[in-house]
C-alpha cells in the first residue's frame, strides 16, 4: 500500500496503529518487505480471483505474534503484527535448526536421506520453503475469513484474530476456524505441488518430506499465534484440553483436522503415494519438537501433545465431524462452497 492510500486509510480509521518501517535499518526494511510484498501479491490475486474490492493488507505496531481479517465500512482488511513478522522471520530463519532437523529427523534412514536430498536441492532453500508455507497459510486463512464475512446475511463489521481469547465461546466461530484451517491447508497444498514441479521432485521420498516439512510449518505458526507469543518472552503455556469454550478450537482439534485434510487430499492426487495419517502426525509432530527444543530445552513439549492425544482422541475426533457438520450448514461456508463447486458431502 503507497503511503496516500494508508493516510486515507488511517484517516478514515479503517486502519489504526498501522506500522511504518521505511524508517529503520536496511536489514530490518529488508525483512518487513518480504512479508509486505508476499502478503500483497498473494492478496492481489485472490482478491482479483474473487473479484473483491477494497481489499487492503496492513502491518500492525504488536509484539503479539498474531494475524487478523477485518471487514469495516466496505473495506477488506487483512494484517499481521510487527511481532508476527520478527518470530516468523527468526524461527524460519534458523540455519543452525535446519540442520539440527536434517540430523535428527526420525530414525527412518530412507526419510532422512530424502530430508538431505531435498536440503541440497539445486536453488531450493528449505528454510525460505517453510517460512513461504508459513506465510501461504496465514494469508490463506486470513483470506478465507475476508470471504466468510462476506458471504454472511447480516451486514456488518467483522473482526478476527487469531490469539486465543477466553472469553467467548460461539460455535459458529469455531466453524469457521474449522472451514479457514481447511481451505488455507489447501492452498499449502497447492503451493507445495508448484514448488515441487518447479524444483522437478519426482522420488516420493523427497515429496513426503517437502509435505511433513510444510505439514510442520503450518503447525509451528498455529503454536507461536496460540500461545501469544511476545518477541521479548518465549514461554509455552499449555493449554488444558477442551471442545466448546473459548474463541477458537483447541490447537489439538485443529491439528487433527488440517491432517485429516491433507490425507484426504493426499491420497486423492496421489493415490500411489503410500502415506497414512499416521506418518503426517508423526512427522509434523517431530518437526515441532526439534523446533520448540530449541526454545525450550527443559521442557518435553512433544510428550505434553502426545499424552493429550492419548486422554482425548476420541474426543479430538467428535468434535471435529461436529465442526463439519456445523460448517457444512453454515450459511456463509455453503454460499463459499457453491460458489467454488466444491463437492462436500
Ligand atoms: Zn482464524
Amino acid at each position: 500500500m503507497n503511503r496516500e492510500e494508508l493516510d486515507k486509510l488511517v484517516k478514515y480509521q479503517i486502519i489504526t496503529d498501522a506500522f511504518d518501517y521505511q524508517e529503520l535499518d536496511p536489514d530490518i526494511v529488508e525483512k518487513y518487505k518480504y512479508f509486505e510484498d508476499k502478503f500483497n501479491e498473494l492478496l492481489a490475486e485472490k482478491a482479483n480471483q474473487f473479484k473483491l474490492k477494497d481489499c487492503h493488507f496492513v502491518i500492525k505496531n504488536h509484539s503479539y505474534c498474531n494475524a487478523f481479517a477485518r471487514t469495516v465500512k466496505g473495506y477488506n482488511i487483512i494484517g499481521i503484527t510487527t511481532g508476527y513478522t520478527i518470530q516468523m522471520h527468526n524461527i524460519f530463519d534458523q540455519k543452525n535448526i535446519i540442520h539440527i532437523l536434517l540430523i535428527a529427523l526420525m530414525g527412518d534412514q530412507q526419510l532422512s536421506h530424502a530430508y538431505a536430498d531435498l536440503y541440497n536441492l539445486e536453488n531450493f532453500e528449505l528454510n525460505k520453503f517453510m517460512l513461504n508455507c508459513s506465510i501461504q497459510f496465514t494469508f490463506s486463512h486470513e483470506f478465507r475469513h475476508i470471504l466468510q464475512f462476506n458471504s454472511s446475511k447480516i451486514s456488518v463489521d467483522y473482526y478476527r484474530n487469531e490469539n486465543l481469547d477466553h472469553s467467548t465461546f460461539e460455535m459458529k466461530k469455531h466453524a469457521w476456524e474449522f472451514d479457514a484451517d481447511r481451505m488455507a491447508s489447501f492452498e499449502v497444498m497447492k503451493y507445495i505441488f508448484k514448488m515441487k514441479r518447479k524444483y522437478q521432485v519426482n522420488d516420493d521420498n523427497i515429496f513426503k518430506c517437502m509435505l511433513y516439512t510444510g505439514l510442520g510449518s503450518i503447525f509451528i505458526t498455529k503454536v507461536f499465534f496460540y500461545f501469544r507469543f511476545e518477541t521479548s518472552k518465549l514461554d509455552l503455556n499449555k493449554i488444558d484440553f477442551y471442545t466448546k469454550k473459548y474463541s477458537h478450537p483447541h490447537p489439538i482439534v485443529r491439528m487433527f483436522n488440517i491432517i485429516d485434510y491433507f490425507y484426504d487430499n493426499i491420497t486423492d492426487f496421489f493415490p500411489k503415494l503410500e502415506v497414512t495419517k499416521q506418518d503426517f502426525l508423526n512427522n509434523a509432530l517431530g518437526i515441532i519438537k526439534l523446533y520448540f527444543f530449541y526454545y525450550q530445552p527443559n521442557r518435553n513439549i512433544i510428550a505434553e501433545i502426545l499424552n493429550d492425544i492419548d486422554n482425548h482422541l476420541n474426543e479430538i475426533n467428535d468434535y471435529n465431524e461436529e465442526l463439519f457438520e456445523f460448517a457444512i450448514n453454515d450459511t456463509a461456508i455453503v454460499n463459499l462452497l457453491n460458489a467454488s463447486g466444491t463437492n462436500f458431502h
